[in-house]
Parts: structure tokens; C-alpha cells; sequence
């Protein structure tokens, strides 16, 4: 054996030991942060499982969340992902008041159901506790605003129930035009308007996720209170109207709010939103223009339709992305408008489009041992799994306790737009 090749082990050994030992120091500090600091999820949609699948609508017991289910999210995954607060998208089924409010009897009997687990919390101290006890937090939010048009009394009426964030739109026009929509609205509707000023009185969220950028820009100029994007990424790095742009960032600085980054990859890369675009495009061709009564084709045609659709996935597959790729949003974001103002938002259970590595609720730490590798600091880790949000929670509060020693509750003057 030669001096050289003996020195070339030796330096390699050592490089290898090294990067061994920095890969534990950064294990360790994500596993010190999770456990000090839990992660607060932006957006969840586990009722999906209840009302939306295809065996929908079922019961508790025919989805078990103490067991490993066939979604994202459960409690042994949730713990062993470190999670201590879910932004849980209430809904229904189809958009009746009597279908919506089954989806709060059901959040109430998951909580009492999993009693050890989970916990409904509506305020920032209650939260915080129920993470200190060991538990889960779960914060109802909900994702358009059917139920709320024309009448804010209901907006009130659900903030007892525990509503605390609301979407204004769900990709469609509604009191604000929806990103995937043609907008008509320019923007916020005049009773969004009223609607976000009575969310300030009151204590509720508004999560900008989902409406056009217009309507982003429009909710920042007149909210009294910090806002939040529950899950979405930078429009500078991925170009969809889903995103943020830099304008709606850097008012989002000013307005001391926070955006939640995603793990949707049609989100993360320009690569995987255009071919998102494309596979919307084909899907379509192949089931809505030769199949447009879906309910009424034969066993033949679907099975058809199906071969059909395998043929070009595999003729075109899915790009790959990474936890590299979404760590460069969060890279992104601290460097336009600071650390102050980032938080994580999965969409859990709400979409199929994941990033490798980041499949499931247990896979969090990924994405923090990612940033920890990018040195990333444990308190800034701390901010995006908690702070950032608990800290936007309790300005919303404060507002809200401010506003309701002036105002009265708003009768909205607009009817409809
Ligand atoms: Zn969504």
C-alpha cells in the first residue's frame, strides 16, 4: 500500500465521519426542536375520509385514526412526525348548511372519540396547552365561504361554534375571485370587504390561500389584524396564481402575517405545474370528451377509460421533486421578507401530488433536517413549526379584543354581489 492511497483513506475517512457526525447534530436538533416547539400544520383535510371518498359518507369507526389509515395523517404518524396543532378544514358534503354542520359534529366526535389524542382548541393559550398535555390541537378552519354569503350573523355564529380561519374563496369565485377561476370580481367582493372586517372584530383568520392575487392585495390593504396563507408557495420560484407573489409577500412583512409553505409539488417546481397543467388537460380529453356522463358508462368502457389513462402516465411520467426543491421556498421567503413570517401548511389528505420524502404527516422532520443542513438555526426552526403562527394567532386576538370595545357587529349593507 502507498503513503498516497494511505493519506486518501484517511482524508476520506475522516470527510465521511465528519458528515456522519454533522447528519447526528442535525437529527438531533430537529428531534430537540419538534419536541420543545410541536409543528402546527396550516391545512389539514382528514374529513375527506368521511365525506368525500368513495365509500363516503362513512362513520368513525369504518376509519380509524389510532391505526395506520390509507391517508396521510393519523395519530402514529402524527406523533411520529411531531405534530402539535392541525388547521382542520371543516366541511360537508355539497354545500348545504345542514351538510356543513355535520362536519362540526364530526370534528367534536373525532375529539371525543380520540380524547387522549386530540383536543378542539379555539384560542392561542388553549393550544398551546393542549400541546404542553401531550395532546393534539385542532383548529377549525374552513375553505371557501358558501355558508357565509349574505349573512354575516352565520360568520358569527360559527365563530362560537370554534371557527378561527376561513378561506375566502375555494379556487372559484366566491366573495373573492378564485385562482383557477376567470375572475369577475376584480378582487374581494364589497361584502368580503364587510366579511373581513368582522372577522378582525371577532378573532378569526383570514387565510389568503386559493384567491386570485388581486384578492390577496385587496384583503392586506383594509385587514386590521396579521393574515396568513395556510398552504401555499412562492410564485417567483413556481408561476401559478396559487402561489405569492413578491408584492403579496412583502405586504405580508408589513402586515406582521405568515405564509405556510406547501409540500404540493405542482406547487414547488415549474417542471411539476406544467406538467400538472398538461395531465388536467389529457385527463380531460380521455374522460370528459369521450366519456361525458361518467355515472352511466359500462364495466367495458371503464375499464377502457382506465387502460386508456394508465397508457399515458406511462408514457409520461411525473417529474420528480424533492425536499430540496420545496426547502428553496423557504430559502426564498427568509431571504425576501425574514424568518419572522414562515410556516408549514401540508394540505394533508387534500391532494395526491406529494414530493418524495414528504409522503406523509410522519415525514415532517424531512423537510427541517433539509433547512437544518442549510443551516438553519434551531430557533429559526422553532419559528416556522410554532412561533411564527402562535404569534399571528394571539395579534388576532388582541385585535379582536381591541375592535370589540368600539364596534358593534357588523350588519353587512351588501346583500349579494
Ligand atoms: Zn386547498
Amino acid at each position: 500500500m502507498t503513503k498516497k492511497f494511505l493519506i486518501v483513506n484517511l482524508v476520506l475517512y475522516i470527510l465521511i465521519s465528519c458528515a456522519g457526525k454533522v447528519e447526528l447534530a442535525h437529527e438531533e436538533m430537529v428531534a430537540k426542536v419538534l419536541r420543545e416547539a410541536p409543528l402546527i400544520d396550516g391545512h389539514n383535510d382528514l374529513l375527506i375520509h368521511y365525506i368525500w371518498c368513495q365509500a363516503c359518507p362513512r362513520e368513525l369507526d369504518a376509519y380509524r385514526l389510532d391505526t395506520i389509515t390509507d391517508g396521510h395523517i393519523d395519530i402514529p404518524r402524527l406523533r411520529k412526525g411531531g405534530v402539535g396543532a392541525l388547521l382542520t378544514n371543516i366541511f360537508g358534503r355539497g354545500k348545504e348548511m345542514n351538510e356543513y354542520l355535520k362536519g362540526w359534529d364530526l370534528i367534536y366526535r373525532i375529539e371525543e372519540k380520540y380524547a387522549d389524542d386530540f383536543k378542539v382548541a379555539v384560542t392561542s393559550s388553549e393550544v398551546r396547552q393542549v400541546m404542553k398535555n401531550g395532546k393534539i390541537a385542532i383548529i377549525p378552519s374552513m375553505e371557501h365561504t358558501y355558508e357565509l354569503v349574505d349573512e354575516l350573523g352565520r360568520l358569527r355564529t360559527l365563530y362560537r361554534l370554534g371557527l378561527r380561519s376561513v378561506i375566502l374563496a375555494y379556487n372559484n369565485n366566491n366573495i373573492a375571485d378564485g385562482a383557477f377561476d376567470e375572475p369577475i370580481h376584480d378582487g374581494l367582493t364589497d361584502y368580503g370587504k364587510e366579511l373581513v372586517l368582522e372577522m378582525n372584530r371577532l378573532g378569526i383568520m383570514i387565510d389568503l390561500s386559493h384567491i386570485t392575487e388581486k384578492g390577496m392585495l385587496d384583503v392586506l390593504e383594509i385587514t386590521r389584524a396579521p393574515v396568513i396563507l395556510s398552504h401555499a408557495n412562492a410564485r417567483a420560484l413556481t408561476e401559478t396564481e396559487r402561489n405569492a407573489s413578491d408584492q403579496v409577500l412583502l405586504k405580508l412583512k408589513e402586515n406582521g402575517g405568515l405564509i405556510m409553505l406547501t409540500p404540493v409539488n405542482y406547487f414547488t417546481t415549474q417542471e411539476a405545474h406544467d406538467y400538472f397543467l398538461v395531465k388536467l388537460d389529457s385527463m380531460s380529453k380521455v374522460f370528459q370528451e369521450k366519456y361525458p356522463n361518467p355515472g352511466q358508462m359500462s364495466e367495458e368502457e371503464i375499464e377502457l377509460a382506465e387502460a386508456e389513462w394508465d397508457a399515458w402516465e406511462s408514457a409520461n411520467p411525473e417529474p420528480k421533486v424533492t425536499v430540496r426543491d420545496f426547502a428553496d421556498h423557504f430559502d426564498y421567503v427568509k431571504k425576501l421578507i425574514g424568518i419572522d413570517h414562515i410556516g408549514i401548511g401540508s394540505d394533508f389528505d387534500g391532494m395526491y401530488y406529494l414530493i418524495e420524502g414528504i409522503e406523509d404527516a410522519s415525514t415532517f422532520p424531512n423537510i427541517l433536517l433539509e433547512l437544518a443542513s442549510r443551516g438553519w438555526t434551531e430557533s429559526e426552526l422553532k419559528k416556522v413549526t410554532q412561533e411564527n403562527f402562535l404569534r399571528v394567532f394571539e395579534a388576532v386576538e388582541q385585535k379582536a379584543a381591541e375592535l370589540q370595545k368600539v364596534e358593534q357587529p357588523r350588519i353587512a349593507k351588501v346583500v349579494s354581489d
